[in-house]
This record gives C-alpha cells, structure tokens and sequence, in this order.
C-alpha cells in the first residue's frame, strides 16, 4: 500500500502473485471511504486483506467508484456488494445495466479469455441494481466533503468515465491514459475489443487536460506525472497502431497471424529501449494480440476490410 496524496491510498492487488499490475485507489474524507476500480475477484482477496490493514475492511467502504466495468477494473464490485449492501456503486449510465444483469458483459469477455475466463478473473457476482447510480459526465460528486468532478472519456470503451479529485490533482482516468509500469517513459494505449473509438479517444484526452490534473492515476498502474507529455506519447503510438492495424488487414493473411505478427513487432521495439524483463512485463501487461482484435474490429466496422 503506497499513501499517494493526502487520504489516498494506491493498493496494489498483486494479480497473481504480480506486483504493479492493477492498483485500486482508496480515498478516504470526513465519514466516507471509497475505493476507486476494485479490481477482479480473482484477486479480491488480497484487496480484502490489505483492507484489514488499513483497519477498514470490506464494512468500512461505502462507496465504489468504476471508470468502467472491464473486469480487471469492476469485477468484484458484487462479490463486496454483497458483503456489505450499504456499498453505493458508481458507473457510467451505459456500464450500469451490466453491472445488475452481466450476461452480455461476461459472453463479450469469453469470447476474449475462452475456457481461461474464470480463472483469470473470477466470480462476476451481479449487483443490485437499488446499489447502482448511473453516471453521464459532468456531475460533481462529494463524498464526505471530498468532491469529485466526473466526465465521460470514451475511447477505450463507450461507458467509460473518469473523475478529477479538485484537493490532491489527481485525475483517475481508469484506461483512458493506457499502461506504463512503475513511472517508465514507455507508454501503451490498451485497445482490446468491443468498443475502441479512436474519434471520441482524443476528445477525452481533452477533457482530461482541461482539468489540468497534476498526475494521471492509471489503473494499471499508479500515478503518471507531466499528463500532458504522458497524453502526447499515449497519441502518437496510439497513431502507429492504428496505421499499422490498419495495413495488416489489407495482406490477406488470417487474423490469429497478424495479432501475433502485431504483438511480436511491437515487443521487438520495446524491447529495443527497455530490458528484456521490462519489455515482456509490458507487453504482457497491454495484451498486445488483443489490442490488434480491438483496432482491427474499430476498423471494419468503418469498412476498411
Ligand atoms: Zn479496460
């Protein structure tokens, strides 16, 4: 556990058993705790023993706060619901209705993660939806006297919003500012299926800018200084996957070949700047052949093969 601010408190879930991969975000105020992007059940359990660290656990939380309801990000946000029903959960209106009725959610992710789903990431418990308050951007939300600014930065998926703490300048951006391992120069946008939009992505990047946050609190994984050198690199390998996506589907060759040509590229140009271990940790970390299904999908649906 790492204080990053005052009463904020990055959580590091160690996904199976790997440090730096999917970091919660506790903040605390006069009478409230919330905890930013739970994280899977698969790796509740570790969030739930950190939280008796603190002296919380489960009981002492009263409200969730999604970016968006991937599963590395929301899935266990039942599993504590239902431990403690006082849990208020927030997510973007077009998240919520997956959060209380999963089936479309869960068959999307399957088709991603195949037989290893539920090993990866765990139980999906459904939440009620009387716990769910639906979200559009630009609200203002106070816990305890903390208030927190709301706006809708899709891109990396539809429903996906992310939240400015005006006290500490942090903007919890969720995956809307990509991946980068322990404060490295090297950034990557995490472009996985259904939803990527690479109309509606820059604009987000605006909205974010427009707080001028003092760090970027990324998911996967912590705190980002210079958000605005971290946005221009994230915009510009955005680009390059997008143009070489793009060409891949004009050589005629089957998908499962040009994600494995796409990843083994792009590890080779990490690997080119970063230690081998630092390469493989990120490549690992974005998913790359799944990247490739999300742009190539972004791209067919505008006709492009
Ligand atoms: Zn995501």
């Amino acid at each position: 556990m790492q204080n990053i601010a005052p009463k904020t408190t990055l959580i590091d879930v160690e996904y199976f058993g790997h440090p730096q991969v999917i970091a919660p975000c506790l903040l605390e105020a006069d009478g409230a705790v919330a905890i930013m992007d739970p994280g899977p059940t698969s790796a509740v359990a570790t969030l739930k023993n950190k939280l008796n660290q603190l002296g919380l656990g489960v009981t002492g939380i009263d409200t969730i706060l999604l970016t968006h309801i991937h599963l590395d990000h929301a899935g266990a946000t039942g599993t504590l619901v239902r431990e403690n029903p006082r849990i208020r959960v927030y997510v973007h209106e077009g998240g919520a209705p997956h959060m209380s009725d999963p089936a479309r959610l869960l068959k999307s992710a399957r088709r991603l993660y195949g037989t290893e789903m539920n090993r990866l990431w765990g139980e999906f418990v459904p939440v009620p939806a009387a716990n769910v308050c639906a979200l559009e951007g630009g609200e203002r939300l106070n816990l305890g006297g903390r208030e927190l600014e709301v706006a809708y930065t899709p891109g990396h998926a539809f429903h996906h919003v992310s939240y400015f703490d005006t006290v500490t300048g942090l903007a919890f951006v969720g995956d809307t500012a990509g991946l980068r391992i322990a404060n490295g120069q090297t950034i990557l946008p995490l472009t996985p299926p259904p939803d990527i939009d690479l109309e509606s992505w820059p604009k987000s990047w605006q909205q974010i800018q427009a707080w001028q946050p003092e760090r970027l609190f990324l998911t996967h994984f912590g705190p980002a200084v210079r958000p605005e050198e971290h946005l221009a690199e994230l915009r510009e390998r955005l680009e390059g996957w997008s143009v070489a996506v793009r060409e891949s589907l004009k050589n005629g060759k089957h998908d499962a070949e040009c994600a494995a040509q796409f990843a083994e590229q792009e590890t080779t140009r990490l690997k080119r700047h970063l230690s081998e271990r630092d390469a493989i940790r990120l490549a690992r970390g974005a998913a790359l052949e799944i990247c490739w299904y999300g742009l190539a999908r972004y791209w067919r649906k505008r006709g492009a093969a």
